[in-house]
């Protein structure tokens, strides 16, 4: 029996639920000009770039060394079997690392002024298995403009594994997701490798978005990132080891780093203390302007914790990051001060949970109060 069309296999929405299209959000206020204009102030004042900030470069450079030294020791050297699974956690960490503090700054071309520079940096995330053209649409196009906002931000799209936001349907499963969603968010990286990007590829569909197919360097880069990374994930190592041991090592260094990525991008947007406004049912308008927005649906979290900022690519200043996202990462701990004393002189909502600890109660607390049936 030959296989169902695709279409009969997999639930793809093909239009918004209305016919207005997408969200759209009120023209930008006085917030928004302020804050403009005060972050760029800020670099004017001290005689600095927005991007190509060497201190960038260095860390992509440690980073990528920090890549290469995990992965050589792990397919070169004969490691016992506990030395193994710290050197595959380094591994993990360290492929996590520079998606998080390169190719997403190449993506939001705030790594430098060159086009190249971010095209590049963005294609990092190939090497490490995920499709740059795919994140670019799901990401930062969709997450970025329309963030918590059902149906139009992937992120907050698990299918039926977790209810995230209120305005999706509550199942009987989601009473304990708060406890079964920490290891499920290992599975991401495969999910997206081995299913989303295809899936994406095939039906030119992101929830109820439709984006145009790659060409050209963008679908080399498409078919060579996956062939590049399936070489060096699962090609080399079995030249050198038995094919259990190389699969058992794969599966760990991605659930691990699904997990760190996962929790990392949860713990700034689904949170008790961020919202997830939807658009109006008659014409898709939202009760903000785009920035209130981001200001509403995003948390920054542990802003004191240095190593854990290092770490995450400023991804704890979530609010700065969705405000400027072509400002280096690097910045962000200084532009946060700015954006926190504009907001409160405007009225205009910053979330920000002190410690991570508290931030990953908040995304516990969130997921146990959105599967719990009297929420619903
Ligand atoms: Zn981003």
């Amino acid at each position: 029996m030959s296989a169902p069309p695709v279409s009969a296999r997999v639930r793809v929405p093909t239009s918004p639920p209305s016919s207005w299209g997408h969200p759209t959000f009120a023209p930008s206020g006085a917030f928004f000009k302020t804050l403009n204009a005060r972050v760029n102030d800020h670099f004017a004042a001290r005689g600095i770039a927005k991007r190509d900030d060497p201190r960038l470069y260095l860390k992509g450079l440690i980073i990528l060394s920090w890549i290469a030294a995990s992965w050589g020791t792990l397919v070169f050297a004969e490691l016992s079997a506990p030395l193994a699974v710290l050197v595959g956690t380094s591994l993990a960490l360290a492929c996590t690392g520079a998606g998080f503090s390169i190719m997403h700054d190449g993506g939001h071309r705030a790594y430098s002024r060159h086009g190249w520079v971010n095209r590049w940096t963005f294609r990092v995330v190939d090497l490490l298995g995920a499709s740059s053209y795919v994140w670019n649409y799901k990401h930062n196009v969709l997450h970025h403009t329309y963030a918590n906002i059902d149906g139009f931000d992937d992120d907050i799209d698990t299918a039926v594994f977790a209810r995230l936001s209120p305005a999706q349907p509550r199942r009987a499963l989601h009473r304990f997701q708060h406890l079964y969603m920490w290891p499920l968010y290992g599975f991401i990286m495969p999910k997206w490798f081995l299913y989303d990007d295809w899936m994406t590829f095939v039906t030119g569909r992101v929830g109820y978005t439709t984006i145009p197919r790659p060409k050209g360097m963008e679908l080399a880069v498409f078919f060579g990132g996956k062939l590049l990374f399936f070489t060096l994930a699962l090609g080399v190592p079995l030249v050198f080891h038995g094919p259990l041991v190389v699969l058992g090592m794969f599966s760990f260094v991605m659930f691990v780093q699904g997990v760190v990525l996962s929790v990392v991008f949860q713990l700034a947007h689904c949170v008790t203390e961020v919202e997830f406004p939807a658009p109006a049912p008659e014409d898709g308008a939202m009760n903000a302007d785009w920035a209130a927005h981001q200001l509403q649906t995003t948390a920054d979290f542990a802003p004191n914790n240095r190593l854990l900022t290092w770490y995450v690519g400023g991804l704890n200043f979530q609010a700065v990051h969705h405000l400027f996202p072509r400002i280096s990462h690097t910045h962000y701990p200084a532009l946060a001060e700015i954006v926190r004393d504009t907001a409160r002189e405007f009225g205009a909502p910053y979330h920000c949970v002190p410690t991570l600890r508290g931030a990953l109660r908040s995304h516990y607390r969130h997921l146990r109060r959105l599967g719990s049936p009297a929420c619903g």
